[in-house]
Order: structure tokens, then C-alpha cells, then sequence
């Protein structure tokens, strides 16, 4: 609808400026949404009556720029004419209205955003600022607050054109896997909650959006509801001039929301000008259009009485134009040549100089709407690549910190020691539902900052999510052992790292049965061969035995100097056989050895079937004592990638995981997917549940790979868990937060501040060695792999220490029979005899025994008896037989009484001899 109605009623009153006359000059005003400048204003300051012309422009389609030139048409051959348009906001009907006014030669006046025109008509003026200025202003505005990723968010394709230069801000790298500005187009509609959404989870927290005044509320307040516009993390660049006459308050958010104006409405000039010419409005909510009208006009009667100055005799009034004149009408009072010459510098938007007809002159203040009377940066049209920033950076810090002070943060966190436990008193609520190293750090941060916080535990207790809360909004902080990964920063961003780590294996220490291993020696062969060979052992010595018999060879003379000798003698009893077996199957040899060829034969077949198996025993006996220790002798990643009996698994879903997934060395590459194929699956929801797996896994058969920082703490605790081998990379945890927030930096300054004051080396040794029930486990020496420990081979001894008992019993059984023997030799009671055995075996110094003892002369008589006994019939007439037993009778006797003299002096030489 058309506004500049009349204040007073039509007067073709004339006014004497500087004693020049000029008319009342008629305007067209065709403005779809109005325009409120005060024409009695006007002319009350300028003195010059700018009468506007009614018509029924609003009344028009927007779209009928036939009919709103027929308006123009008519208007123009009125009686009273115009001498000025003030053109429509839309660019079509604008276009056509130029054309018309070129045509009539009057000024053609604009007051809003028009793109760059391929035409040009030296008869319009636009007061707006220039397309292209303001495009590159916008450019070096946005380009100053350092913003290197952030979404545009425009209406339509004239803010394409609007934000041209910006756009070129954009780094097209070849092969780039990112763009660093987004590009999305709002809704037509009212709802672009969807829109928003996409956005904030594609982590965006920067946002320029370019919109329509109306509509920039409705924007962020749908951005507030999806958690896009979160406190702090969030900034947000409105490109409208006249965002500043919106109230925020109902937002009722502490994002950082910049826009620009053109002029600054707490400035006194401004104010004072503004209140003579748009009486009533408060100088914040005066829109950029209509201070522009209020300084075109300004600007147009400034020119006509610059015209009336320069020519007295010229009369400066409107006359009656017609469109469908064949001639083009001249500029006929000279209106258009002074607009051109005109330079007003006293104009509510400050500067204005038309002469090539559009706005070249203009600054633009950068403000934060939370803080508008102070501008941030100011532009100049004079240098457009440069914005003069208003603030230092300890000023940005201290205004940013009082935002911050008693701000609530929530904090994102995961239940996992030593970093977070759950209290388990039910009765707590809030923060102290929680303990551990993570709260003690946000505490200790909390007090440098002066901030409060609230922890909250992420959905599922899954580190993934910990990132999730944060590109969602969900949480300002996420605190734990939060690890720093190139993946995760490209959508938040890390506080500087608090502690230090790489990936390591954990593994349980091997498992020594006592019992198992004290017998190590017998591992080598089966029970069963045991077995079998302790039959084959007997086997084969009453085989020999028999065989020995049975040759001829081996029955000898027992007197070699006797070459008739009464009887043959064979040493092969079964005594002796079992000797010659033995010493051969433990490779030592025998004193005496066959002579029969088939016993030699036989013999021969039992020494090579001995060679082959003590040597199989010797050969595998190393390997088998060393076998307990077969566990830990993985001992690095290689070597655990070699085999395949441990399993080895990781935390799902988290950086270990990203570690091998994403790895190009060959080995972490085979262990990954060696990892991903296995059935049942080796991955774990976290470390605790891996710690469990390995401790209940059977002989030591899986494997874990955790973070240093976790394997330390659990060595601590767990004294059968071992590390295996180093660590594989290298990172570290830091405080996760939503990209660019601004209050990164406080939070740097404060991790930094723990650090130099030795306050986080003191909250780790707090959690991971203090904090600890129990003692700590004893320093373990490693085993040398190649060693034998007495444990091993602890089972031959306790043989040893068997066969000496079992001898020393034999001959305490065989002194007490000799004693017994003595007594009924001698006719003595058993005790005195057994004495008297006793009494010589302790005298040491008597090295010689009688083969009678001496305490009666009697004993020698019941000896000669004795050997009478042995001369019985039926001994005599088995001596007598020839055959095998007769001479092993013989033979018998003659190895009976030799045992039975221990030291015997040689009777002659040829006992001597022999
Ligand atoms: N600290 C790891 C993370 O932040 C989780 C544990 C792991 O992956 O071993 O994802």
C-alpha cells in the first residue's frame, strides 16, 4: 500500500529557498510494504515539499508490471506530473520502471538490494549499498571471524548473489574430501527443522544465514529446538542489515549470533536525525529501508536546492510527462545531473555519493547481538578487503569469560575405572552419583574457570556416543579416556591432551601346575611309552637272559688257568641282564658284556632301539621343560600375529578398533582381519569385560589389546595379568567438545594449568596407585626363556632321592639278616650280634673283616656246617647233572661265598692274577 500519505493536505504552496522558488515537487512512491518517512518532516528540515502521489500500486499483483506501469503512465501525465520515482522492491516491475523513468528522464530512486545491472540508466539511483561492495564487504567480515567450515543457509538465488564473494572463500583443493562451506537452501515453507538437523549432525557449528528479516526468528528459534544453536558452541552470522531490530531475548541462548548494520543507531547524530524524520520510532528497531528514504529524500531536496542555488531563474517544479511520447523527455530542471553532484555526508546511513549512480560510500559495523553497542570490527568501502577488529584478544577473552562464568556445563562421560565409578549409594543424586579421575579433573577445571557442570553418562555407557552427544549438543564437554583420533577431530574438537598412551597387549601370565611341572622330565614321551617301556625293559632282559642260557659262548670257564675245568660258569643271570639293559637305555654302559653271537645279536637290537629313543628323549626333553613357559614366549605383536592358538580382541566401536581397521602395516592389517573373521567374536563392549575374558580364558588363550594407561592400572591390581611386548603407536586423551566452541580456550588454559602445576600427575597417581585396595603386586623378574628353573627338574631329584632311600632300606634289611645270621652262627642272642655288627661297621679306621666276625672261635665251626649244608644230596646231585642248573648251582655258590667275604687277602698269585 502506498504510505506517504499526505501530512498536510495537497498544497501548491511554493517555497522561496535561498531566494530561488521551488514548486512543490510531486514523487511517485510505489512500495508494496510501505514507507513511513515523514513528508512534513521533510519538508519542515529541508524546507523543500516533497509531495508524494497516491496510487493504488499495492493493490497491483506483484507480478503485473504492465499495470504497475500504467500507474506509473498515468501518474506521470497528471497535471501536476512527478519528477522522481521511488521504484518497487520487486526487480522485474524495478527494471521496468527504470526503463519508463529513462524514458521520462526523472530519477528512478532505489532504496534496496539490487544485483548488478547489465543495463545501466543514467537515471536511477540507488541508495543501497552497491551489490558487489557489500558482497565483498560480507566476504572480509566473515573471513575476519576465522570461521574455516560453516553452512550458508539462504533463501533464494539472490543471496547466491548477495553472497558471491564469500562463496569464493570456499578452497576448491583437487580431490577434496571436504567441502569447507555448505551450501543449503532453506524451506519456502515455515519448517526447516529437517534442514537444521542434517546440519548440526554433519558437525557443523558455524552458520551464515541470509533471510528475510521476518524470518530470521523463526530460523533460529527451530535451530534452538533441534539443538543446533547450543550455548557456546554454536555461531551463528545473520547477513541481513536490519537483523539488529529483532529482539533475541525470546531465543534465550548464549550462542554467538554476529550481524552487520549499516549504521549505528546509539549514536547521538543518528538518534537526533532520526527522531526529526521518523518521529515516533525508536532509533534500534528503524529499518535500513527506511532510513535509505529518509536520505534519499534528504539527498533529493538537497539536489533541487543546489539547482534553485546555481540558477535562480529556473523554475524548479513537475510538469506532466507522457510515456507513449516518440521523443525521449530531457532532464529538464537538471535534477539528475545534480543527484550525480550531490555528496551528502550528513545522512542517517552516513556518507552518500551517487555520481555514477549507485552507493560506493558505506561502513558496515560488525556486532554481537548479546553486546550491539559495541562494535566488534568495522568495514569501510574505501579498503573492502579489510575489517578493522575493535577488540584485542585478552578483551575477546575476559567478555567471553564473563559469558561463561556460572554456565552450566554438561558433561558427557562413560562409566569405566579409574576414569568414572558409580557410587553405590543410592541415596546420592546429581554429581555425586559419580567418582573417580574424571570428576576430579572437571572439578579442578571447574574451580579455574568458575564455571559449574553436570555430568551425565552417554547412551549405552558406548564411547561411541561420547562424540555423538557432542555434535548433537547433547553435552558441552565429554570427559574419560577419551582418545585423540584424526577421524574423531574432523567432527569435535580436543581440549590439549591430559595424559599420554599408546596400545599395548595384556595377556595373563602362564599358568605353573606344581605337580605337572616337577615331572617336566617325563613330558617328552607318553605314559604309555613310559609304559611300554618299562615292560620292553623286563621283556628283554629275561630275554637276553634266556638267550644267554641257551648260547654256548657264554658259558666260560670260571678258572682260565684251569683248561679242564669241572664247571662252566654264565654270568647271565637275570640280575645281570637287567643291568646290561639298563646301562644301555641310559647310554652307560655295562662292566660286562655277551659273548654269544645271538646274545650279542640281541643285545645290539636293544642298543639301537635305546639310541633312538634316549636320543628322541634328549632331543625333545628341552623343548618339553620349557613347554610351561610356551605361553609367555609371545612376546611381542609380530609374534602373536604368527600364531593362532591365543586369540587377541579390542574394545568395539572405539580408537583401538579405528586403529586396526585404519592401519596400512601388513601385520596390524592380517591381525584385523583375523580379528573380524573370528567366530565367536573376540571384540568386547569395553576393557573391564576384556580384562574378565582373559582371566577366564583357559590356559592363557586370549589376548587383549588396551591402552597403556588401562594396562598399567590393572597390573596394579591384577598380579596374573601380563603386558606383552610395546606399545604400537603413540596418542593421547583429551577433553572432547563440539567444533570451534568458544570456550576451547579457557579450557586449554586450564588443562595447561593442571599440567605445569603437577596437578595431573598427582590425580593419576591418586587413581591408579592409591586408590587401590590391596597391595600392590610383587615386581615379577622375567623368566629366561632359554633357562631351566629347579622347578623343572625338580622330579629327578626327588628319583634320586627315592633310589638312595630305597638302597639305604635294602642295606638296613640286609645288615639286620647278616646280623641275624651271625647270631645263629654263633649262638649268640640277636641283640648282642647285632650290637657287635653295629660296634665294627662304626669303627671307621678298620678296613679289613675276617670272613668269620671274631666274637667266638665257634662261628667258624658253624660256617664249615653251613658250607656242609651247602653240599646237601640234593645239591650234589644237581651239581652232578650237567646240565644248565647243576653249573648255575656252581656258579651260584661260587658268587654266594664271594659276597659273602667284603675284603679277602689273595691266598696266592694266582688268585691275584685273575
Ligand atoms: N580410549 C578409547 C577411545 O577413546 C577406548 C578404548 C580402546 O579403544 O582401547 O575410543
Amino acid at each position: 500500500m502506498l504510505v506517504g500519505v499526505a501530512i498536510s493536505a495537497l498544497v501548491w504552496c511554493n517555497f522561496i529557498v535561498l531566494g530561488t522558488t521551488i514548486n512543490s515537487i510531486h514523487v511517485g512512491v510505489y512500495s508494496e510494504n510501505g514507507v513511513t518517512p515523514s513528508w512534513y518532516a521533510i519538508k519542515e528540515n529541508t524546507g523543500v515539499d516533497l509531495h508524494p502521489v497516491e496510487t493504488n500500486f499495492a493493490t497491483l499483483s506483484e507480478i503485473d508490471s504492465f499495470g504497475a506501469i500504467n500507474l506509473l503512465c498515468q501518474a506521470a501525465c497528471s497535471e501536476s506530473g512527478i519528477s522522481a520515482v521511488f521504484g518497487p522492491n520487486n526487480l522485474v516491475t524495478a527494471s521496468a520502471f527504470e526503463s519508463v523513468c529513462s524514458h521520462l528522464g526523472i530519477p528512478f530512486i532505489s532504496t534496496r538490494w539490487r544485483p548488478r545491472q547489465t543495463k545501466k540508466f543514467e537515471t536511477t539511483f540507488n541508495f543501497y549499498p552497491d551489490s558487489d561492495l557489500l558482497s565483498q564487504g560480507l566476504a572480509a567480515i566473515i573471513e575476519s571471524l576465522d570461521w574455516d567450515r560453516f553452512a550458508i543457509l539462504y533463501e533464494n538465488k539472490d543471496s547466491l548473489l548477495k553472497l558471491q564473494d564469500v562463496l569464493k572463500l570456499q578452497e576448491y583443493k583437487q580431490a577434496a574430501s571436504k567441502n569447507s562451506i555448505v551450501l543449503e537452501q532453506l524451506d519456502p515453507g515455515w519448517d526447516n527443522r529437517f534442514l537444521l538437523k542434517h546440519i548440526r549432525n554433519s558437525a557443523i557449528t558455524r552458520i551464515v544465514l541470509d533471510c528475510s528479516v521476518d524470518k530470521i526468528l523463526d530460523v533460529l528459534t527451530q535451530a534452538k529446538e533441534v539443538r543446533l544453536l547450543s550455548d557456546f558452541a554454536t555461531s551463528v552470522f545473520l547477513t541481513s542489515l536490519d537483523a539488529h531490530t529483532l529482539d533475541f531475548s525470546q531465543l534465550d541462548t548464549k550462542s554467538n549470533i554476529t550481524t552487520m548494520r549499516l549504521f549505528d543507531p546509539s549514536d547521538p547524530f543518528f538518534s537526533d536525525r532520526a527522531g526529526k524524520y521518523l518521529p515516533g520510532q525508536q532509533p534500534e528497531k528503524i529499518t535500513v529501508e527506511a532510513a535509505l528514504q529518509v536520505d534519499a529524500m534528504s539527498y533529493i531536496a538537497q539536489a533541487l536546492k543546489a539547482i534553485a542555488t546555481k540558477d535562480p531563474e529556473t523554475e524548479v517544479a513537475s510538469s506532466p510527462l507522457f510515456c507513449n511520447s516518440s521523443v525521449k523527455y530531457e532532464d529538464k530542471i537538471g535534477l539528475i545531473r545534480q543527484m550525480q553532484e550531490t555528496a551528502s555526508a550528513d545522512s542517517l546511513t552516513g556518507e552518500i555519493n551517487l555520481s555514477r549512480g549507485k552507493r560506493e560510500t558505506f561502513q558496515l559495523n560488525v556486532i554481537e547481538i548479546y553486546k550491539p553497542e559495541k562494535p566488534i570490527g568495522i568495514w569501510n568501502s574505501e579498503f573492502p578487503d579489510r575489517v578493522h577488529l575493535t577488540r584485542d584478544k585478552t578483551e575477546r577473552e575476559a567478555e567471553l569469560q564473563k559469558r561463561l562464568e556460572n554456565h552450566n556445563f554438561i558433561v558427557s562421560s562413560r562409566i569405566g575405572g579409574p576414569y568414572l565409578f558409580l557410587n553405590p549409594d543410592p541415596e546420592t543424586s546429581g554429581n555425586a552419583r559419580y567418582y573417580g579421575y574424571s570428576m576430579d579433573l572437571i572439578s579442578e577445571i571447574a574451580k579455574i574457570m568458575n564455571i559449574t557442570f553436570q555430568f551425565q553418562i552417554t547412551d549405552k555407557n558406548l564411547y561411541a556416543n561420547l562424540a555423538n552427544d557432542l555434535i548433537e549438543r547433547r553435552a558441552d564437554l565429554a570427559i574419560c579416556d577419551f582418545t585423540i583420533t584424526p577421524q574423531r577431530r574432523e567432527v569435535i574438537d580436543f581440549s590439549m591432551p591430559f595424559m599420554s598412551l599408546g596400545i599395548g597387549i595384556l595377556h595373563k601370565k602362564a599358568e605353573l601346575e606344581e605337580s605337572d611341572n616337577m615331572y617336566a622330565f617325563l613330558r617328552p614321551l607318553y605314559k604309555t611309552v613310559w609304559m611300554y617301556m618299562a615292560t620292553l625293559y623286563l621283556l628283554m632282559s629275561a630275554a637276553i637272559f634266556i638267550i644267554a642260557r641257551m648260547s654256548s659262548e657264554d658259558w666260560e670257564n670260571p678258572h682260565p688257568c684251569d683248561d679242564n675245568p669241572e664247571e662252566l660258569e654264565n654270568i647271565w643271570d637275570f640280575k645281570n641282564c637287567l643291568w646290561l639293559t639298563l646301562g644301555s637305555i641310559t647310554t652307560q654302559g655295562c662292566d660286562i658284556l655277551p659273548k654269544g653271537t645271538c646274545t650279542r645279536i640281541a643285545t645290539a637290537s636293544w642298543w639301537f632301539f635305546s639310541l633312538i629313543i634316549t636320543s628322541s628323549y634328549t632331543a625333545n626333553l628341552a623343548a618339553f621343560l620349557t613347554m610351561s613357559k610356551m605361553d609367555d614366549s609371545v612376546d611381542s605383536v609380530e609374534e602373536l600375529a604368527k600364531q593362532s592358538k591365543i586369540k587377541y580382541g579390542l574394545v568395539q566401536g572405539a580408537s583401538t578398533e579405528t586403529f586396526f581397521s585404519h592401519s596400512n602395516n601388513s601385520v596390524y592389517q592380517k591381525m584385523w582381519n583375523t580379528m573380524s573373521n573370528e567366530k565367536p567374536s573376540v571384540f568386547e563392549p569395553d576393557n573391564g569385560r576384556g580384562v574378565d575374558r582373559i582371566l577366564s580364558t583357559k590356559d592363557s588363550l586370549y589376548a587383549f589389546f588396551m591402552e597403556s594407561t588401562g594396562i598399567e592400572y590393572e597390573l596394579e591390581r591384577k598380579c596374573e595379568l601380563r603386558k606383552i611386548g610395546g606399545l604400537l603407536d603413540s596418542k593421547s586423551y583429551g577433553i572432547g567438545m563440539p567444533l570451534n566452541a568458544d570456550y576451547r580456550h579457557s579450557i586449554n588454559a586450564a588443562v595447561l594449568q593442571l599440567q605445569e602445576s603437577g596437578k595431573l600427575i598427582d590425580l593419576k597417581e591418586k587413581w591408579w596407585k592409591r586408590e587401590r585396595e590391596g597391595d600392590p603386586c610383587p615386581s615379577s623378574v622375567e623368566v629366561d626363556s632359554d633357562a631351566l628353573a629347579l622347578a623343572n627338574v625338580g622330579g629327578v631329584f626327588l628319583v634320586l632321592v627315592c633310589g638312595i632311600a630305597i638302597a639305604f632300606a635294602i642295606a638296613i634289611l640286609e645288615f639286620i639278616w647278616n646280623a641275624y645270621n651271625v647270631s645263629v652262627e654263633e649262638h649268640m642272642s640277636f641283640s648282642q650280634a647285632l650290637k657287635a655288627e653295629v660296634k665294627f661297621a662304626c669303627n671307621l679306621s678298620v678296613t679289613k673283616k675276617r670272613a668269620k666276625p671274631q666274637i667266638s672261635e665257634a662261628s667258624s665251626a658253624s660256617s664249615a656246617k653251613s658250607a656242609d649244608k651247602e653240599k646237601s644230596p640234593l645239591r650234589s646231585i644237581m651239581a652232578n647233572a650237567g646240565s644248565f642248573l647243576t653249573i648255575n648251582t656252581a656258579a651260584m655258590n661260587k658268587l654266594g661265598s664271594s659276597s659273602r667275604l667284603v675284603s679277602v687277602e689273595p691266598k696266592n698269585e694266582s688268585d691275584v692274577n685273575f
